[in-house]
């Protein structure tokens, strides 16, 4: 491996014990600076897996993208892991603190959008990276190679894995990798995720269930002779409007959504089988459990109404809330704030405010007409407490096992929600490169701190420890259950 020059001049600054401080200060900043110069390289690799928006379990090209870099730069890759082609281990290194860094790279189906920032339908037409996923991939890549740098250059000593862990938007990924016995044995796991504004991760995540119901029913003509068949959509009909009466009396925090993947083959066809698809979500695993239970009941009672037959109960996946880690929080904001949200052009805030009103809250009001930033300047405060839970990450899974640090970086227009096609055309843009490199800056100076300062290591084990407490981890995945072979 050869010596890398960017990184020599850190070494003349370690000369004295007050010099550890200016030394890792120096370490950070000739990654930066190596970061800035593979800005073209993660660019290019943005472009294709933005462009490709393949869905989960089928990131066939994106993965590829991810891990034929991370060859080049020297990385030895294990594909196909967990049972999921697409699943991949990327490692650097073999001694000294273990850091994994987490990379998705799924788009999500019936958001098409192009670089555009009024609504247009884009490369592929059937789905777009409308959670921001692609430059998700391929800033904790470029985050991987910088540590490499590092480690190759002799100035730390670690080791450094980068998991491709596809279908985070069914929360299968990660939860089937750390089935199958990944990450535990890595000391910290960072990962960073694309959003409207900067800020270091300090939040909670929901619990979630992702099941299929299956209805049987049988077939017969529907005007000649219905009163032969039995429709398993009216399982499915009566299953939800139970779900729907049951709502009024579920926690605040609780979610539940669904969509129907089976509804028959024509209309003058009973539909013999039907299948509804839901996730079920709250802030806590305990909580998600009564819900699904309560649910399954309504299942079985719709189909003794339908006179059907409730065939299966599928779980897909369960993900458990994110176990938040105070001292991994502040150390993000701490280098998150001394790199700086990303610097806009005047053409990229103009982008961000078109697709700002072009998107309508629900009350009709363009979401840019107030003095609402069009992208995000400033890094948000630490709070004080852990942000309530909102959505639901496969990486809560792997908090429960090993301590996580992340961050958010600005990477579509302010205010604007994701999965929706906003996110889509700004990740494609130079916003989403930016937003890329500005992550894999964060990351890999956290890492740094990791690799370098042993107490502070301590410290972040000390409060997962503390923050983790000893609940057993139970799932309602059934043991012995394979990662699906695709998603729906
Ligand atoms: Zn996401």
């Amino acid at each position: 491996m050869v010596r890398s020059p960017l990184f020599s001049a850190a070494a003349f600054l370690l000369t004295a014990s007050t010099a550890f401080a200016a030394d890792v200060d120096g370490l950070k900043r000739d990654a930066w600076s190596w970061l800035d110069s593979q800005t073209e390289v993660l660019e290019t690799a943005n472009q294709n897996i933005w462009s490709y928006a393949e869905i989960g379990l089928a990131e066939n090209k994106s993965s590829k993208e991810l891990q034929d870099l991370l060859i080049d730069h020297g990385f030895s890759v294990e594909s196909g892991v967990a049972g999921m082609p697409t699943a991949f281990i990327a490692t650097y290194g073999d001694s000294g603190p273990v850091i994994g860094i987490l990379a998705e790279f799924d788009a999500l189906p019936g958001v098409s959008q192009a670089a555009s920032p009024t609504p247009t339908i884009g490369p592929n037409p059937e789905a777009g990276h409308a959670c921001g996923h692609s430059v998700f991939g391929v800033g904790s890549t470029g985050a991987a190679l910088a540590i490499k740098e590092l480690i190759a250059a002799g100035e730390i000593d670690g080791t450094i894995k980068l998991y491709g862990t596809p279908a985070e938007e069914t929360g299968i990924g990660k939860v089937y990798m750390l089935r199958a016995g990944y990450f535990k044995d890595d000391d910290v796991i960072l990962n960073w995720h694309p959003s409207d504004r900067n800020r270091a991760s300090y939040g909670n995540t929901k619990a979630i269930v992702n099941v299929k119901f299956r209805f049987r029913g049988s077939a017969a003509h529907a005007s000649a002779m219905p009163w032969s068949g039995r429709s398993a959509l009216d399982g499915v009909e009566l299953m939800s409007a139970g779900v729907n009466y049951m709502r009024e009396h579920i926690k605040p925090d609780a979610r539940i959504h669904y969509v129907i993947t089976k509804g028959g083959g024509q209309p003058n066809v009973v539909p013999p089988e039907a299948e509804v698809w839901y996730y079920i979500r709250a802030d806590t695993f305990e909580d998600v459990t009564g819900y699904f239970g309560w649910i399954k009941e309504i299942a079985e009672a719709a189909a003794k109404m339908s006179r059907t037959e409730l065939e299966a109960v599928e779980i897909q996946s369960e993900i458990h809330e994110m176990i938040t880690v105070r001292a991994l929080s502040e150390q993000t904001h701490k280098n998150l704030s001394a790199i700086g949200a990303p610097k806009w052009e005047e053409q990229e805030l103009a982008f961000a405010r078109t697709t700002q009103l072009e998107f309508q809250d629900p009350f009709g009001r363009a979401i840019g007409s107030d003095d609402t930033p069009a992208l995000s300047t400033t890094i948000q405060p630490l709070p004080d407490n852990p942000t309530p839970a909102r959505a639901s990450t496969d990486v809560g899974d792997i908090s429960w096992f090993v301590p996580i640090g992340g961050l958010g970086v600005a990477s579509y227009g302010y205010g604007l929600p994701t999965h929706s096609w906003p996110v889509v055309a700004a990740t494609g843009t130079t916003i989403g490169t930016k937003a890329l490199v500005t992550a894999a800056k964060t990351i890999t100076a956290t890492a740094i701190d990791l690799y370098t300062d042993p107490a502070f290591m301590e410290r972040v084990k000390a409060d997962w420890r503390k923050s983790r407490g000893d609940a057993p981890f139970k799932t309602l995945i059934p043991e012995g259950q394979a990662a699906p072979l695709a998603v729906r």
